[in-house]
């Protein structure tokens, strides 16, 4: 009897990576999606056209607040310019609601179609692709009320805005705009896509403009021919391009799927992958600067980059210093001399009138009392004292000051209001002139 052959064991295969990239993007797409939600509901971040205000970080700042909404704008631009120039596409690929909604549509599509052919395998195959079809443009169809209605939620209050929803009122400007925006987003996801991004969008444009050498990106390198022409990385990008051909395709929004895909075939074949991501074309491996100090391995390489970001700074500095010297209550008297510049009343005293403007800037109802101060004998009258302004309202009341008959006053005569806001207890000091009648007529 001739002896057993012994098969020798077959070389392990290494397992390939799971996907680092694409996993990582599909939990920031996640977090990204939820701060989309939340930014209008919470009063983050919002535009109120109706009312014409702007909320930031829960305050309530009026369209006349020129220096917050100045410094807003300022810092969030040069936030774009530095995130683009230190980054490049990071906000396409991870944080762009656009993207995130064209891939879900892609991989909804996906889905569906496998789950048709396979609980559908006997249906012939234009009826199971009908049912594909129907079925992913209900869901896209329901998916788009809900993205229109958080979208313009960035525009309109959204319990105003979910009013309208609910009787389906079109009529009105903020009814119309969720409709037509219901409209476009169904057409974007449905069919636009990622198409959107290489054609229409000028973002992509202008980050292509601010990227530099030592802007992060994903690109083929292969100076050794170790690449062994899988296309596994044309076929997995939903961009429709070859990373080979150049890491400045303006279709490349550098997410990194194809390091992944490129990393699983080549761990397959034991050979190093050739997609990654580096700072610049020439630039060294995202993960390749151990002992370089943290800021220039978070992307900080050049003096460029160090002004962008104090510029960046001293602009959020300037926001929070406008922000903490915020007045809430807004007060204003000017005095009233178009049709006379003082009358006598009935007891014989002088008055003078005078036109006070309150503006509530804040979520509490305010209450602001008005004393008069350095005019002797003077008191105010015809205006409820304190005057109460409820929450995102102005309020203006002509009022008269009077001071009793004989005072000793010249003509002219320099005097304040003290005015006291409540909440907050804040003081305020306004200077006014008295006109007393001339001492030949009193
Ligand atoms: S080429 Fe690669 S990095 Fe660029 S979009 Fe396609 S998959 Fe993403
Ligand atoms: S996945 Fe990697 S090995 Fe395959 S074609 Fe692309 S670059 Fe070459």
């Amino acid at each position: 009897m001739s002896a057993p052959v012994k098969i020798a064991p077959a070389a392990a295969v290494p397992a390939p990576p799971a996907r680092p990239h694409h996993v990582r993007r599909r939990r920031i797409h996640l977090f990204f999606f939820l701060v989309f939600c939340a930014l209008p509901f919470f009063n983050l971040m919002r535009f109120d056209l109706p009312k014409q205000r702007f909320y930031f970080a829960g305050a309530e700042i009026w369209i006349n607040e020129f220096a917050i909404i100045f410094f807003s704008l300022m810092f969030l631009m040069f936030g774009i310019v530095a995130l683009s120039m230190i980054y490049g596409r990071v906000y396409c690929s991870y944080a762009c609601p656009q993207m995130i909604f064209s891939e879900t549509a892609l991989a909804l599509d996906d889905a569906l179609r496998r789950w048709t052919t396979k609980k559908f395998i006997a249906w012939p195959a234009p009826r199971r692709r009908f049912a594909h079809l129907a079925l992913t443009y209900l869901i896209i169809a329901a998916a788009s009320v809900v993205l229109a209605f958080v979208f313009i939620s960035y525009f309109v209050e959204p319990r105003d805005l979910l009013r309208r929803l609910i009787h389906l009122d079109i009529a009105t400007s903020g009814g119309f705009a969720g409709a037509v925006t219901t409209l476009i987003a169904f057409l974007d996801f449905a069919f636009v896509r990622q198409k959107f991004c290489t054609t229409l969008c000028p973002y992509g444009y202008l980050q292509g403009m601010l990227a530099d050498r030592h802007t992060l990106l994903v690109q083929y390198r292969d100076p050794d021919h170790l690449c062994i022409q899988c296309k596994k990385c044309v076929r997995i990008c939903h961009m429709g391009i070859d990373i080979r051909d150049s890491p400045y395709q303006i279709e490349c929004i550098h997410c990194g799927e194809c390091i992944d895909a490129c990393e699983e075939i080549m761990t397959k074949v034991k050979r190093p992958t050739v997609v990654e991501y580096s700072w610049g074309q020439d630039g060294p491996k995202l993960e390749a600067e151990a002992g370089k100090p943290w800021w220039y391995r978070l992307g900080i390489r050049d003096a460029k980059r160090r002004i962008v970001l104090l510029v960046m700074l001293c602009y959020a500095s300037g926001l929070a210093v406008a922000l903490s010297m915020r007045n809430p209550v807004l007060v204003r008297i000017n005095p009233i001399r178009t049709t006379s510049l003082y009358r006598v009343n009935a007891a014989g005293e002088v008055e003078n009138q005078f036109s006070v403007s309150v503006s509530n800037r804040g979520s509490q109802n305010a209450k602001v009392a008005i004393a008069v101060d350095s005019l002797q004998g003077a008191r105010v009258e015809e205006l409820p004292n304190p005057l109460s302004v409820a929450p995102g309202e102005t309020t203006r009341k002509d009022f008269a000051v009077a001071v009793p008959r004989g005072a000793a006053l010249g003509d002219v005569t320099h005097f304040h209001f003290q005015v006291e806001a409540q909440p907050g207890g804040r003081k305020q000091t306004i200077d006014m002139t008295w006109l007393m009648p001339p001492k030949t007529k009193r």
